[in-house]
């Protein structure tokens, strides 16, 4: 009889693994189940040009519906997983039914954080996570609003961008300093922040929200820890992500801010794997562990547990990304800032062009770019194969950083084996990847 493989999660990860698991040989039966009632879809442009307005839910397909039936997939959409039980290699489903199992894979996500303060106005508070979330958003967004954004990650800077180039009146209430502060400096905050300022968003940093009270005119007023109060035909909220993890701790997996995996994506229980936001994962290059709430975290780590599904060893080894697209500017940041004790710029914020690399003495840990994709590629290069980039050739105009991220990468032999493999491969790739 040969395995069944059982998905449970419907995202970008879900359906990588299926891909990847596929072409690497598994030729068992497959079965996803998700909560959503859609295909796996791309998340990035529901807070972009899916809230703009003008696309179709299938534009935001992540494959065509025909990918699933051509790979011999038995998909259940709107179904939830209440349980799993791993002494029998079944799990209950929300409509009584069960499913058996031999391998089992969770791309189970994460959810957005709620926002949890006084409130009587549920009905106009919004949040920017899921496709039913934004088409439930967009209907009320017809005619000029007056919206209160919570929150200055990317959810928030993102929508703020959209809705105020629609003609809508937007405030934005960021609790820290800083706006995207785990990705971002003083530097990168600032700049995003005055090109927010100069397209009219009124944002206000080191403000806490703690009330959203309903006024008699239908309107609600956003309460701060500052005493001021502002007034919202809706409101946003962009205060983060929370994994699911619930599903797994319940099973007895081993779970630590996110479901705890190795380098192949394996869970504590080696016939079972788990990819994605909700996921707690060793990163040989950094000697660190991370959760990633990103779409390249979602799309490679899927690449692993497909192939460690068909049987095939791909150790996830890399340098985490993210990008961001905001009035026309393209934002990539490469690296985890933690650790860092000096930044160098390269480039001019007068003319929208910049980057700022982040170092620790002299070994560079991270980058954020403004409109500079050709540095924001180098920079990856250089922290996937742990080649150095001194400072001095970081801030340099004159150091062609384009040659730069040709030139084959020197291999370091003095790195755990997953490294190495997985230079090794990269380096085979040099120049495609
Ligand atoms: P986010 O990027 O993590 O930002 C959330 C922000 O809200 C943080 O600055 C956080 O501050 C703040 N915050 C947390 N609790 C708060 C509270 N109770 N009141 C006010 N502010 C609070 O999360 P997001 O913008 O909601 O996005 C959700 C997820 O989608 C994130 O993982 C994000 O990375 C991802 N996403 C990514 C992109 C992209 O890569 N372009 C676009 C959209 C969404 P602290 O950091 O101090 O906690």
């Amino acid at each position: 009889m040969s395995a069944e493989l059982l998905v449970i999660g419907g995202g970008q990860a879900a359906a990588q693994l299926i891909e990847v698991a596929r072409q690497e040989g598994f030729a068992g039966s497959i079965t996803l189940v998700s909560e959503e009632p859609t295909l796996p879809y791309q998340r990035p442009p529901l807070s972009k040009q899916f809230l703009a307005g003008g696309h179709t839910a299938e534009w935001l397909l992540y494959r065509p519906a025909d990918f699933y039936s051509k790979h011999a997939v038995d998909v259940r959409l709107g179904r939830r997983v209440q349980e799993i039980d791993r002494a029998r290699c079944s799990v209950h489903l929300d409509d009584g039914s069960s499913l058996q199992f031999d391998r089992l894979a969770l791309t189970v996500g994460a959810r957005a954080r709620r926002l949890e303060v006084d409130c009587d106005a549920h009905d106009s508070l919004f949040y920017i996570r899921t496709l039913a979330d934004v088409q439930g958003l967009r209907p009320r967004l017809q005619s000029p609003r007056r919206i209160v954004i919570i929150g200055g990650g990317f959810i928030g800077l993102e929508a703020a961008a959209v809705l105020v180039q629609l003609g809508h009146t937007i405030t934005l209430l960021a609790a820290g300093a800083e706006v995207i502060p785990r990705i971002a400096t003083t530097d990168i905050s600032g700049f995003l922040v005055a090109r927010h300022r100069q397209h009219g968003v009124n944002i206000l940093l080191g403000t806490t929200v703690t009330a959203l009270r309903r006024r008699h005119d239908g309107s609600v007023a956003v309460e701060t820890d500052t005493g001021a109060a502002h007034i919202a035909d809706l409101v946003i909220a962009g205060i983060g992500a929370v994994p699911n993890v619930e599903l797994a701790a319940s099973a007895g997996l081993a779970c630590d801010n996110g479901i705890v995996v190795d380098t192949f994506a394996r869970t504590s229980d080696p016939d079972i794997v788990a990819a994605g936001d909700c996921t707690n994962h060793p990163n040989a290059l950094l000697g660190a562990n991370l959760r990633l709430e990103t779409v390249h975290n979602a799309v490679e780590q899927g690449r692993t547990a497909g192939a460690t599904i068909a049987g095939k060893e791909l150790p996830y080894v890399q340098a985490p990304w993210v990008w961001s697209d905001q009035y026309g500017l393209r934002m990539q940041s490469v690296g985890v800032l933690d650790g860092f004790n000096r930044t160098v710029l390269r480039g001019d914020p007068a003319r929208s062009s910049f980057s700022i690399f982040y170092y620790r003495d002299d070994t560079l840990l991270a980058a954020s770019t403004i409109n500079q994709p050709l540095v924001f590629g180098a920079v990856r290069r250089a922290l996937n194969h742990r080649v150095a980039l001194s400072p001095q050739d970081a801030a340099d105009p004159r150091f062609d950083l384009a040659a730069f991220a040709k030139n084959p990468p020197q291999l370091n032999f003095d790195v755990p084996w997953p490294t190495r493999y997985e230079q090794q491969q990269r380096a085979l790739a040099w120049g495609h990847a």
